[in-house]
């Protein structure tokens, strides 16, 4: 059986890695999804994300253009609900990493910019959310994507850590405040995930990944996918000895969205094979 059948969930940041794996997944357990993204989906096999979750699943989804760090873009994502007949479920997900930079070097609209998105993004997701859950009286599930780097300070990455901790407790906070609606806030927490985001910049890689490619010899792409690939894991030290599929994040995201989880609250999941608690 599946287990978000009559769900109707917004994911923002879902036009890619694990937001997108996000969506998929809710879908697969039976909810309606508004993918919600600043860049348009991509096309797979020519057509994008939202159609090709209709066509092989049996649940409706929908795309709509938004800025998370733009309140009124996020309203109207959280109002694309109404369409699959209300919200349950709403992951504010989307996200960017920062410069990997020393704090000291840090300027000031960098640190804004991250802010905007990372935190004030989900700020404005929470409280569309909230409001609109109170309204319709059913209680629902608010779950905050914040980071390995939302537990534990992150070297040259100030400010997304700084975001992700906001976010932590913006949910604690939240949760407080809300469980007597019946609205649940919960947190994961990815620790080192396999998508564009890593592989792109390598942020949350950190400092080893900066110590490897000062050496000279690897490029960033060997990095990820060559055989330095273990020194990175070693250098974490990722009990379960892999970086993490955006499947896996996804997983959890279906049980915090799930009456599975429905007396959990406040809670901060880790998503990183065992990383930040050894
Ligand atoms: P990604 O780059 O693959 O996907 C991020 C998505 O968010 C993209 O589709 C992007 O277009 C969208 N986005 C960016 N800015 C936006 C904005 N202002 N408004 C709306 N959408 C916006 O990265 P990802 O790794 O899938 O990251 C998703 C979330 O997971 C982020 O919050 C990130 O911080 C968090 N996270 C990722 C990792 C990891 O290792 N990949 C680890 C910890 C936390």
């Amino acid at each position: 059986s599946q287990l978000l059948t009559d769900k109707t969930a917004v994911v923002t940041g879902a036009a890619s890695g694990n937001g997108r794996a996000i969506a998929r997944r809710f879908a697969e357990e039976g909810a309606d999804v508004v993918i919600a993204d600043v860049q348009t989906e991509p096309r797979e096999g020519g057509r994008p994300t939202h159609e090709k979750i209709e066509a092989e699943t049996d649940a409706r989804a929908t795309f709509v253009e938004c800025d998370v760090s733009e309140r009124a873009d996020v309203k109207r994502a959280v109002e694309a609900a109404d369409e699959f007949g209300g919200l349950d479920v709403m992951v504010n997900n989307a996200g960017i990493s920062g410069p990997e930079k020393s704090f000291v070097d840090l300027e000031q609209a960098e640190f804004e910019k991250l802010m905007h998105v990372n935190l004030n993004g989900v700020f404005y997701g929470c409280q569309e959310a909230a409001l609109k859950m109170i309204a319709q009286g059913e209680g629902g599930s608010i779950i905050n994507m914040s980071s390995a780097g939302g537990l534990v300070g992150v070297p040259d990455a100030s400010a997304y850590s700084t975001a992700k901790g906001g976010v932590r407790l913006l949910t604690y906070s939240l949760a407080a405040e809300l469980g007597e609606d019946g609205i649940r806030v919960n947190t994961l927490h990815p620790g080192v995930i396999e998508t564009a985001m890593t592989k792109r910049d390598g942020s949350i890689i950190g400092s080893g990944r900066k110590e490897l490619l000062k050496r000279g010899d690897v490029s960033f792409k060997q990095l990820i996918k060559g055989s330095v690939r273990g020194e990175i894991i070693k250098r974490h030290a990722i009990p379960l000895s892999e970086f993490g599929d955006p499947k896996h994040v996804a997983d959890a995201a279906v049980f915090l969205a799930s009456d599975l989880s429905e007396y959990i609250s406040a809670e901060s999941i880790a998503v990183d094979g065992g990383m930040v608690n050894t």
